[in-house]
């Protein structure tokens, strides 16, 4: 089955690697608002996460980045005064030197994942939402923040009010996005922050008008996201984190959601939206949950 999946970075990566093992032609289109330029590198997380997720390279426990890495590099440069508030481990640093090579020589960064997939033997495909500049901003209570300063300087915690896709009107979808999306029999929103992982490629022209009947793992579990800030910043928009908060917020590009059996009771609300609900249990907790997963999204 052709598949095309939006993704976001660990999340979606989990949900990636589990329609991946389910033998599914698989392309998936990476955020990359969430890049910036860091020590002079070309920092990419969320491709980094779909990259190392399917190349089998990812560290499960922490979560990000890859397995048995370390961190002599961040060592070094703390010692010589450098910003260590971002974590490089010396093993991921590797992606980021080369990705800055090439980058600086021209080639677009679809070419330079491309290239990156290709040597790791992985057959799905990664395909980065625009291979233009595109920026998330993060509107907080204390003034707009770039997204790295907001998720890891910040550690999340100013009051979000709302967010800016800097570039967004400029960009164009990176080369063989759209077609996969056109092509696909499958189109999947991974369960992946949708203020921050999948607004900012949906915010790139094109997207919004390609994207249809999509099916959609919900990122909120009993009204908590899994990781990370999104249920935070659905009570800091005035909404309450839930499930429905996410079928609303996708209403018109998707047709059906998965939701938590812990969130069974939110079925009849959701499909008043109009979408249908999938009841299953969705926290992915390794590999095999993830496969199982992916095949209720993939027979939806
Ligand atoms: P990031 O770019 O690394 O922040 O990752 P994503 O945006 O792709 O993923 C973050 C979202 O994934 C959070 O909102 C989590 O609630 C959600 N998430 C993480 N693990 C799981 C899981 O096992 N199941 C579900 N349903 N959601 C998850
Ligand atoms: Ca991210």
């Amino acid at each position: 089955m052709k598949v095309a999946a939006l993704s976001g970075g660990v999340g979606g990566a989990k949900l990636a690697e589990g329609l991946m093992r389910t033998g599914a032609d698989l392309t998936v289109i990476a955020n990359t608002g969430d890049d910036f330029e860091h020590l002079g590198l070309s920092v990419s997380p969320d491709i980094d996460s779909l990259v190392y997720a399917l190349s089998g390279l990812a560290d499960r426990e922490r979560g990000w980045g890859r397995a048995n890495e370390s961190w002599s590099f961040m060592g070094a440069l703390g010692a010589l005064g450098g910003e260590t508030w971002f974590n490089l481990g010396d093993l991921d640093l590797a992606m980021h030197v080369l990705r800055s090579e090439r980058l600086a020589a021209g080639e677009p960064l679809s070419a330079v994942t491309a290239g990156f997939l290709g040597r790791l033997d992985v057959t799905a495909r990664v395909i980065p939402a625009t291979d233009q500049r595109l920026r998330t901003l993060v509107e907080t209570e204390s003034g707009r923040l770039a997204f790295q300063h907001y998720f890891v300087r910040e550690r999340t915690a100013p009051r979000v009010t709302g967010f800016a896709f800097e570039g967004a009107e400029a960009a164009r979808p990176a080369p063989g996005a759209l077609e996969a999306l056109q092509k696909a029999e499958r189109i999947v929103i991974c369960p992946s922050n949708p203020y921050i992982s999948i607004d900012p490629i949906l915010a790139v022209t094109g997207y919004r008008e390609t994207v249809r009947d999509a099916v959609c793992v919900s990122p909120i579990i009993g009204g908590k996201a899994v990781k990370g800030p999104a249920a935070k910043m659905m009570s800091e928009l005035g909404l309450e984190p839930s499930s429905l908060a996410v079928a609303r917020h996708y209403r018109g590009l998707i047709r059906a959601l998965v939701i938590d059996e812990a969130d069974a009771h939110e079925a009849a609300a959701i499909e008043a939206e109009g979408v249908r609900a999938i009841v299953a249990p969705t926290l992915m907790a390794g590999p095999e949950d993830a496969e199982r997963l992916a095949r209720i999204v993939l027979e939806a």
